[in-house]
């Protein structure tokens, strides 16, 4: 099997497993308790919060767990929004995953006004867009890091500067959960009060994922209890899913040029496609531009569904996604495509290529070999 599917989610690493395995039999015990075997367990739940913040040049105490990325995300967006004084207006890029879009709903329930940020045709947000919608009612921006479907990066550090220039005060939330570790970011630098990162898309497990809060930003918790990750998130934590989390996080950081393998294996794939198929589009910025992810290909297949080349690489023993443009099993058109308005025969074709830290060079020739005699295989069934 060749794997090109991990930004719908990746392969546990076998150290993650291990270190899930050791908490679960070993090292059980609730982290807040008083007796050592309970400081030992919140010890490794330290080590996990120090490795992520290491990974984005924040403080260990800035990371609270959540139960997924789409938790951190809601926690971040809702919990800043009944924070915002008098700052009625929220700005989300239209492009954005669910997990920030479908806050919408309860972001009006809280008598939040929100708005979206069009996209440009290659799927970054619109800065002459977003400028123009700034000013002083604005309290919060969601802007993700790199969008899951198309691989395009924001320019998060210009985001940021805008909002220092048109809504002083404002909080910008970054969805990272297809960025983290792949694209390299400092928070402090590039100017981002919230960043939300998933263990599952980084090669370890399912079901934990983590808020990054910097100093000073207030949030209202989503969940009443306990109290634990200071107050933001209660409920007993994860801790076997966090030890796994901290070790998948600890050995991608130490692969050297991760970013740099990631990206000659995309582009590999991608010239054997643009060299074999006429007319192939790309959905989201030029692969070989900074403005791409250097671990997703999203492109469309003249006249061939998205659906019938993902079951066909399939039965090649290559297993990827359709893109997601249109949602899965949805019928209709993705955000991210509606917001790039890319024309239905590109949605509706899309397939989506996305690697992980595991695959090899090798795994890319042949998928791409794989895809060339899928497409020609079913190329000649086209609608017409
Ligand atoms: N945000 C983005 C950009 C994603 O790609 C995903 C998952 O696909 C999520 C949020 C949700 O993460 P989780 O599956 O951990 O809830």
């Amino acid at each position: 099997m060749i794997y090109l599917d991990n930004s719908a989610t990746t392969r546990p690493l076998d150290a993650a497993v291990l270190a899930a395995r050791e908490m679960l039999e070993e090292n059980w015990f609730n982290p807040s308790a008083l007796y050592g075997q309970a400081v030992r367990v919140e010890k490794k739940m330290d080590a996990c919060r120090a490795s992520i913040a290491s990974a984005l040049s924040a403080k260990p105490d800035q990371v609270v767990f959540t139960g997924c990325g789409t938790e951190a995300d809601s926690l971040a967006i809702l919990g800043a929004a009944e924070r915002l004084r008098g700052k009625r207006r929220v700005l989300l890029f239209a492009g954005e995953h669910p997990a920030v879009l479908n806050t919408a709903a309860q972001l009006a329930a809280l008598s939040q006004e929100v708005e979206l940020v069009p996209a440009t045709d290659e799927g970054v947000i619109d800065l002459d867009a977003l400028s123009a919608l700034l000013n002083e009612r604005v309290g919060l921006v969601g802007c993700m890091h790199v969008n899951n479907e198309t691989g395009a990066v924001q320019p998060i550090a210009r985001v940021s500067r805008l909002l220092q220039e048109k809504s002083p005060g404002a909080l910008l939330h970054v969805d990272g959960v297809q960025g983290f570790l792949r694209v390299p970011l400092d928070l402090r630098a590039a100017g981002v009060h919230l960043y939300a990162v998933s263990a599952h898309k980084v090669h370890g497990p399912k079901g934990v994922g983590a808020l990054i809060v910097s100093k000073g930003v207030k949030l209202s918790p989503r969940l009443a209890g306990g109290g634990q990750e200071g107050g933001l998130r209660s409920g007993t934590e994860n801790t076997a899913g966090i030890a796994a989390f901290g070790e998948a996080v600890r050995w991608a950081s130490a692969q050297e040029g991760a970013p740099e393998r990631l990206r000659r294996m995309k582009l590999l794939l991608f010239e054997r496609l643009r060299e074999s198929i006429d007319g192939l589009r790309v959905n989201g910025p030029a692969p070989e531009s900074g403005e791409a992810a250097p671990h997703i290909l999203n492109v469309s297949f003249p006249g061939v569904g998205g659906e019938v080349m993902v079951h066909a690489l399939e039965a090649e023993g290559v297993l990827c996604g359709t893109g997601a443009a249109c949602s899965s099993k949805k019928r209709e058109m993705s955000a991210a495509f509606r917001a790039m308005r890319a024309p239905r025969w590109a949605a509706e074709s899309a397939v989506r290529f996305s690697f992980g830290f595991l695959n090899t060079i090798e795994e890319a020739e042949e998928a791409a070999e794989a895809a060339v005699r899928c497409y020609r295989r079913y190329q000649g069934f086209q609608r017409r």
